[in-house]
């Protein structure tokens, strides 16, 4: 297949030189030794293997933007970017190592105390603990506003009732950070993050792994809470109360990252469709010789290539922390709602074939349509960009 990485024909970023393109090469290695010949399996067990987490560990391929000194690899988003992007050009969406370094591990850095941090940011490195977040509830989606999982302190433990749904690696998580209510009087102040680790509390129950549309080989749960005790001890932050401050926070990253997987996929999609249009005939000729496909994906490309410079300046924007979480919205919003217009198009562009899921266009399809919905729907990126007007 053409390489996705080059279809554009950009020049690389600054921010991509050297060692984070090293890192680039490593991890598509990687997913193409390692995670890609197994992703059927994955996708038929709705979970990619514990196994492979720890050999991403191994491979360096976990916290590689956390520091050294608790086991990381001391980059910045520009190789969190790297990795990500290559699961998107390999195509093996569905490894949630994205969420695990550039989501849940920051906000043990950023948040943690230094005890906080030795003891889990080395592992979250290896790949002996794998993260998740869960901040959404049954009831309570956009509006986390709504959010009711409750702590209430008692001695030096917080007893948490409550249940989340749609939390991504939520079978495979035995980390776990949770959005809960600690004074459910004060509304968003009253919101408090805590981590869980699944192996040392009780009263924590994991429910269904999802049957979802796509992105077949991430388990994506429901968890549930019942009378669960946790130490005080893992509560994020100094105080009570900051919760809803440190999502904030931490939501441009998010969102910026949701905008990595649409461009690696982007790219991805179109190269694998040019390589098609060049191979399939009809009426005596191959598919690109038709007037219609080659205007076609001389408007993707454009529209990509947009994509692309645009993505590659907020990367640089952040990594230098002047990403406003404005900008992020666009970026999420604009970014994955391309992501689903070029897939759709290019899908269409393999006829019959592309509806059949053993051509990867089929699963971008499926994999694509999510990025839209998770990480808040695009409409809240629209309400969040129309406030700054
Ligand atoms: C595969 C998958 C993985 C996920 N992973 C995680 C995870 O790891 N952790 C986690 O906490 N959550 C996760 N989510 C949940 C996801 O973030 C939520 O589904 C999303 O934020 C939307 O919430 P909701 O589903 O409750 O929809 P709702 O909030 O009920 O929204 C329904 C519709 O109403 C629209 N809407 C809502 N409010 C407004 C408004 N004010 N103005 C205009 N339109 C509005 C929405 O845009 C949407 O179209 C995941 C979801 C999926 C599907």
């Amino acid at each position: 297949m053409t390489n996705p990485a080059e279809i554009l024909g950009l020049p690389k970023p600054a921010w991509a030189a050297d060692e984070v393109g090293m890192l680039y090469d490593m991890a598509h290695r990687f997913m193409s030794e390692e995670i890609a010949p197994r992703y059927e399996e994955f996708e038929k067990n709705e979970m990619v293997d514990r196994e492979s987490w720890l050999k991403a560990g191994a491979a360096g391929l976990l916290c590689a933007s956390m520091p050294e000194e608790y086991g990381g690899s001391g980059g910045t988003f520009a190789h969190e970017s790297a990795i990500i992007e290559a699961i998107g050009h390999v195509g093996v969406d569905g490894f949630g190592i994205g969420l695990h370094n550039s989501i849940v591990a920051p906000y043990i850095l950023h948040y943690g105390s230094e005890e906080q941090k030795k003891k889990w940011l080395p592992k979250l490195a290896t790949g002996e603990l794998i993260g998740a977040i869960a901040m959404t509830e049954p009831g309570a989606g956009s509006d986390l506003q709504g959010v009711k999982t409750r702590a209430e302190k008692d001695g030096n433990q917080y007893k948490v009732n409550g249940s989340k749904t749609f939390i991504t690696n939520g079978q495979l998580a035995n980390f776990i950070i949770i959005v809960t209510k600690t004074d459910p009087e004060k509304g968003a102040k009253g919101t408090s993050l805590i981590v869980i680790e699944t192996d040392e509390v009780e009263g924590f129950e994991r429910g269904r792994n999802l049957d979802k549309i796509g992105l077949k080989a991430n388990d994506t749960s429901e968890l549930f809470f019942n009378d669960m005790r946790v130490p005080t001890s893992n509560l994020l932050g100094h105080e009570e109360g900051q919760g809803f401050v440190q999502l904030m926070q931490q939501l441009p990253q998010e969102r910026l990252q949701i905008g990595t997987g649409a461009i690696a996929m982007i790219e991805r999609a179109l190269a694998q469709t040019i390589d098609y249009v060049k191979e399939r005939k009809a009426f005596g000729k191959a598919i690109i010789e038709f007037q219609n496909t080659q205007f076609k994906l001389a408007e993707l490309k454009t529209e990509a290539t947009i994509g692309r410079v645009f993505y590659n300046d907020c990367v640089a924007r952040h990594i230098n922390g002047g990403l406003d979480p404005v900008t992020a919205s666009m970026a999420k919003y604009w970014l994955s709602d391309l992501q689903g217009k070029v897939v759709d198009e290019c899908l269409q562009l393999h006829g019959g074939y592309g509806y059949m899921n053993e051509y990867p266009i089929a699963r971008m399809f499926r994999d694509a349509r999510v990025q839209r919905i998770y990480g808040g729907t695009n409409e809240i990126m629209k309400l969040l960009i129309g406030r700054s007007l």
